[in-house]
């Protein structure tokens, strides 16, 4: 039987409404709700990217704001404009958007974003949260694999989970989750010497690596769930050799379906699914701020 779709977009618009009526709620109560985003350099994907956040903050309600910056902005200069945003009240969430000049330490740039306005869960004090289990906002990628794996109606506990990629926002905290809902769990990663050894064992198999097709059938075990976080663009030929572009993820998905018990696709898996999760953030981020820990 042919695996089930864990479609993202159709999740990402299940998710839609309760995040508006939370959104409105805010407003209503306590004053709009605002995500600042920060652009360096004029980078036509990032601009493409912060457009389509403006179009999804709109629809739930969310004001947007998108500051533009030259490329020849010093780091203190990028510093003093996080410190402005943290200190304003009506800027709820801060997005940076990456990559960042050379010249500017992405990681002491995120570090300086407040942990309550860290709408994208990455600064080290939420990664360091996540550790215990208590995190104040989650990175946005991870929470929509999840929300995915959910969908699956997988039951963690006890289950064999691979998770191929070890990245610090995406790999790490989706291995960390599911430790910590019981599953077992093998993270693979560049050095991993026999992967599909690895990979033939999971129930539940999450790849996010970059390279498009990495995971073919042999990787994959029969009925598990495959959430494919790749995104990769691969340059296809058609019968008459005339060129175009295509988006694939990690895994042959044309090849691996027939197998798998459920699987997401790419586009349309996690993609649409982690800009929703940013939205989710940002109202998360709004009502904890009302009541701050820390
Ligand atoms: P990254 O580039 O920071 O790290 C890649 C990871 O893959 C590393 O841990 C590395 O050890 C591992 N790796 C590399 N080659 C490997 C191999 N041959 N076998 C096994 N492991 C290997 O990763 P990232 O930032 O998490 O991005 C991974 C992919 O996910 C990219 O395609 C990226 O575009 C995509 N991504 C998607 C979303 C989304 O919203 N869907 C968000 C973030 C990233």
């Amino acid at each position: 039987m042919p695996a089930r779709i864990l479609d993202g977009r159709a999740a990402a618009a299940d998710q839609r409404n309760s995040i508006s009526a939370a959104v409105a709620h805010h407003t209503t109560h306590h004053g709009p709700i605002r995500l600042c985003s920060l652009l360096v350099g004029s980078d036509e994907a990032g601009l493409l990217y912060a457009k389509s956040q403006h179009h999804r903050c709109l629809q739930v309600g969310i004001q947007h704001e998108l500051l533009q910056f030259d490329n020849s902005i010093g780091e203190r200069q990028l510093l003093a404009e996080i410190d402005r945003l943290n200190a304003n009240p009506l800027t709820t969430g801060i997005m940076l958007h990456m990559p960042l000049p050379e010249h500017i330490d992405a990681a002491r740039a995120q570090y300086r974003i407040d942990p309550y306005k860290d709408v994208e869960g990455v600064s080290p004090a939420n990664i360091g949260w996540l550790f215990y289990g208590e995190p104040i906002i989650a990175p946005c990628t991870a929470l929509a694999a999840i929300e995915l794996i959910k969908r699956s109606g997988l039951e963690l506990r006890g289950a064999e989970a691979v998770v191929v990629g070890q990245s610090r926002i995406v790999g790490r905290p989706l291995s960390l989750y599911l430790n910590m809902q019981m599953a077992t769990v093998t993270s693979c990663h560049i050095a991993t010497r026999d992967l599909a050894a690895h990979t033939r064992n999971a129930d539940l198999l999450i790849v996010a690596v970059g390279k498009p097709h990495l995971i073919g059938p042999d990787h994959v075990k029969p009925g598990a769930v495959v959430i494919d976080v790749g995104i990769n663009k691969i340059t296809i030929k058609d019968d008459a050799g005339n060129e175009s572009r295509k988006t694939v993820g990690d895994v042959d998905f044309d090849a691996v379906a027939p197998i798998a018990g459920a699987i997401t696709p790419v586009p349309g898996g996690v993609g649409p699914l982690t800009v929703m999760m940013l939205m989710r953030n940002v109202a998360e981020a709004a009502r904890k701020q009302l009541d701050r820990k820390l």
